[in-house]
């Protein structure tokens, strides 16, 4: 077995890892390898709506929504097989309290919004079944794309960077001094920088290394509506009855959430949704989107994303000097982890970091404590 000695060891090729070694390559580290067991985007960066909320939302303030947006905006230049599909955005209420998160967020956003009553939005989208909804968000610029695309791109710039790429799994770690002894199934990395970006597969991974996170692996799952007619939607989101959706380029209709339901077995995994979630889009399509009342499933899938109680990733240096852990994005890893490894590098390097870190802090729970799996598809409640 050969030993090499690195900059960093990424563990992890999905988004969150390839945008972790974009960022440390432009914050000055040199020798970077990305180590994934399986192919890029094969896990839930490959099986995602591709939904870029950040064009909708500032959950982790201005900049790192803008810092997100600018950067996808580079791979899109870069990377021709990247198309970004441009559509309106709707954030739809149906209850009181869904109203008045709305009007807070209307009233704290830097992103461009208007605020519709009921009538408005039937005049502006007559598709939408109005009658129940108290309220909607109007954004006008909101893009979706292609996951696997995009996080393929993520790869193809991290490589022109001189960054590696290993087919090769993480197995163990052992610290010696300042240097971090990785174990893979055929090779051996010594590194003083480890950053765990593993997914769902993040506390186990942790936990070989002798530290541990609060983190639960969940199912975030999606149905492709066939409609007996084409009708073009744009993209919503109905936090009141936990869903998302839009029209396909195909003119089918997406939904998504069922997001609550745990994953006791990583690997045995079923990559199908649910019935109980399959169900839920029976009954909430048509009363969303009459058109949807004789639609027929075309296809459904799963995958695996990670959870934390406070719906808060876990971005720094855990209680293991020298290993780090970029993670914990509860179902908008794709959204938000140009923003995540940006923060991650900065913390790295020792440079100022994007924004206040501790709300981040990888320590702030002991790792071990029993917490509810939160739906990814309700209202945001800042800290
Ligand atoms: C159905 C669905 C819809 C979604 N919709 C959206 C959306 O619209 N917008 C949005 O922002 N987000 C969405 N998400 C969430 C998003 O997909 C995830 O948050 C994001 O992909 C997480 O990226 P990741 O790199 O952390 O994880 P993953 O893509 O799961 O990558 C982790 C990688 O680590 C590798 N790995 C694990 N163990 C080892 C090991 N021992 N050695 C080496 N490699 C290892 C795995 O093989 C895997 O490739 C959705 C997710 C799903 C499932």
């Amino acid at each position: 077995m050969t030993s090499t000695h690195v900059d960093a060891v990424v563990v992890g090729g999905g988004i969150v890892g390839a945008n972790c070694a974009v960022q440390l390559s432009r914050a000055g580290l040199d020798d970077i390898v990305i180590l994934e067991r399986d192919a890029p985007a094969s896990k839930a960066s490959g099986r995602a709506a591709g939904n870029l909320t950040i064009y909708r939302h500032e959950r982790f303030g201005a900049e790192a929504s803008r810092l997100g947006r600018e950067l996808y905006e580079e791979y899109e230049r870069k990377y021709d097989a990247l198309t970004f599909h441009r559509t309106n955005s709707y954030s739809i209420a149906y209850s009181d309290e869904g109203a008045e998160h709305l009007r807070s967020e209307h009233e704290s956003t830097t992103i461009e919004t208007e605020l519709l009553t009921a009538d408005e939005l039937a005049a502006r989208e007559p598709e939408f079944a109005t009658d129940n909804v108290t309220g909607a968000l109007s954004f006008t610029d909101a893009v979706y794309t292609d996951p696997k695309q995009l996080t393929l791109a993520a790869h193809s710039v991290a490589r022109d960077e001189g960054v590696a790429l290993e087919h090769q799994e993480v197995c163990e770690f052992d610290v010696e001094g300042s240097e971090i002894i990785v174990q893979t199934t055929t090779n051996t990395y010594e590194t003083p920088n480890v950053v765990v970006a593993a997914g769902a597969w993040t506390k186990r991974l942790l936990q070989r290394a002798g530290t541990d996170v609060a983190l639960r692996p969940r199912t975030s799952q999606i149905a492709i509506l066939d409609p007996p007619e084409t009708v073009d939607t744009p993209m919503w989101s109905a936090p009141d009855l936990s869903v998302y959706g839009r029209s396909t380029p195909e003119g089918r209709v997406l939904f998504g959430g069922g997001t609550t339901t745990p994953v006791t077995d990583l690997e045995s995994f079923r990559n199908r949704a649910s019935v109980p979630f399959l169900r839920q889009v029976g009954e909430v399509a048509p009363e969303i989107l009459p058109f949807l009342e004789d639609a027929t499933l075309h296809d459904d899938w799963a995958g695996r994303v990670s959870a934390t109680p406070d719906r808060y990733p876990y971005i720094g240096e855990t209680e293991i000097e020298g290993i780090y852990v970029c993670a914990g994005f509860n179902g908008e890893g794709i959204s938000n982890s140009p923003f995540g490894a940006r923060l991650l590098a900065d913390l790295l390097v020792g440079a100022d970091p994007l924004v206040d870190p501790a709300a981040f802090d990888p320590t702030r729970y002991r790792g071990n404590e029993a917490f509810e799996i939160s739906d990814a598809v309700q209202w945001w409640a800042d800290r």
